[in-house]
């Protein structure tokens, strides 16, 4: 259960954030705010939605949470959608446009919005405000990485957006210069006290990483991350051959499903085939919590090997125990990342680069006692829930404000 308060995370970020986050909401205490997303589980979105809906509500902001209610076939397009989006050469059909839209026309049947702002996160719920008189502000959340779009679902896609007030990126190179609306910039963050990112007992870790069949006598190279083709599973599988040639040692990949993707079972399969009879790789296809904390812990290293990323929570969440992580330099990740001090960061195309920094880091504990210690601190600094809903609250503040109904 998460009944947590503001003040809970004093002893994390101090007294001076957390009257900061009490002053700065005042003007909102009372007003009713509606996040609208397509899941409630899996992804970074529903992630940060867990943790701050609450938080906004111990602040006395009426904060809210509805989750798209899709059919079978919605999700496969949405998530065709953000392959699209992210560049991917596909085609999306007429019919498929129409189920997109439809859908979202039903589900503004179910859902009554009465409230002074709302807040839709990424393209599943993105054509809803054309399905209700606009009454309030708009913001269009978007989490993914838009630098190169397949231009024609772009153009489509666009015509949703120009509706709204304005939009939020977590990277500004994500935001087209095509696109007129007012645009802000928000990196996410992670929660300090949440299950997945609160210290816990070594003994407990190790017997939860035992009891997921993961040998603790060598050293565990992991990637935590939805088994996606953005996040390359299969290059991690590539990567760690090249690195047994020279360190033994065991890869774990842990990938629970999310109810908005489909192509999580493909992926797994493809993933199965590419290990084939390679001994010491775990393929783990369940959700917990604390065995991504207990992971994120003892792993010697953390990879994630996207080929695209919007952020990449799961880097923040590693850096935070301290744990160092190799990642691919691209989308939200050099935010986190600063090369060879808070981490590493390698070509995604560069497989034996890679293979090459791992096996280093597993080869010198400074090393990685170094970095990790860095790691923490960029995390503290820039990286905590606090400060996104420090960043929500102006935002919202703004956009309220300049769309006031009724102002002339
Ligand atoms: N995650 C998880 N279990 C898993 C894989 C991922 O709980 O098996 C979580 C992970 O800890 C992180 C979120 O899902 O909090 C993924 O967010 P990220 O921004 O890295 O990627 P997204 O899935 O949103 O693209």
């Amino acid at each position: 259960m998460n009944g947590r308060k503001i003040e809970d995370y004093r002893g994390v970020v101090g007294d001076k954030v957390i009257a900061l986050l009490f002053k700065e909401s005042t003007p909102l205490r009372g007003k009713r705010l509606l996040n609208v997303n397509s899941t409630y589980m899996g992804g970074g979105v529903a992630e940060m939605l867990w943790s701050t809906v609450p938080l906004m509500n111990d602040l006395g902001i009426e904060y809210g949470w509805r989750v798209i209610h899709g059919t079978a076939d919605f999700f496969p397009i949405t998530k065709k959608w953000h392959n699209a989006l992210q560049g991917e050469d596909v085609e999306i059909t007429e019919h498929e446009k129409k189920v997109y839209t439809e859908i979202n026309q039903l589900f503004s049947r179910f859902t009554h919005i009465k409230h002074d702002a709302i807040i839709v996160h990424d393209p599943q719920p993105l054509p809803l405000i054309s399905f209700y008189p606009k009454r309030q502000s708009w913001i269009w959340r978007c989490h993914i990485d838009l630098s190169t779009p397949n231009r024609d679902a772009w153009e489509y896609i666009k015509k949703f957006i120009l509706r709204y007030d304005s939009t939020v990126f977590s990277v500004d190179k994500f935001a087209q210069s095509d696109l007129p609306n007012e645009k802000f910039l928000i990196p996410p963050a992670i929660d300090p006290m949440t299950l997945k990112n609160r210290k816990m007992d070594r003994k407990e870790q190790e017997e939860i990483l035992k009891d997921f069949g993961v040998d603790l006598q060598k050293p565990i190279i992991s990637q935590i991350s939805r088994f996606d083709k953005w996040k390359d599973p299969l290059g991690v599988v590539k990567i760690f051959k090249e690195v047994k040639k020279n360190a033994d040692a065991q890869l774990v990949l842990l990938g629970a499903p999310a109810t908005d993707d489909p192509e999580g079972e493909q992926i797994y399969h493809q993933i199965v085939e590419e290990v084939g009879d390679m001994k010491d790789v775990t393929l783990i296809n369940q959700q917990s919590d604390r065995l991504v904390n207990s992971l994120q812990s003892l792993s010697k290293v953390v990879v994630q090997k996207s080929l695209r990323e919007g952020f990449g929570l799961t880097v923040t969440e590693a850096l935070w125990k301290q744990t160092p992580v190799v990642a691919s330099d691209v989308g939200g990740i050099p935010l986190q990342i600063k090369d060879g001090e808070t981490g590493f960061l390698e070509d995604p195309e560069d497989y034996e680069g890679f293979a090459r920094r791992i096996v280093e880091i597993l080869e010198d504990d400074a090393l990685a006692a170094n970095v990790g210690e860095k790691a923490k601190e960029h995390v503290r600094n820039n990286f905590l829930i606090t400060r996104v809903m420090l960043d929500w609250i102006q935002q919202i503040k703004t956009v309220i404000r300049s769309t006031r109904v009724g102002f002339l």
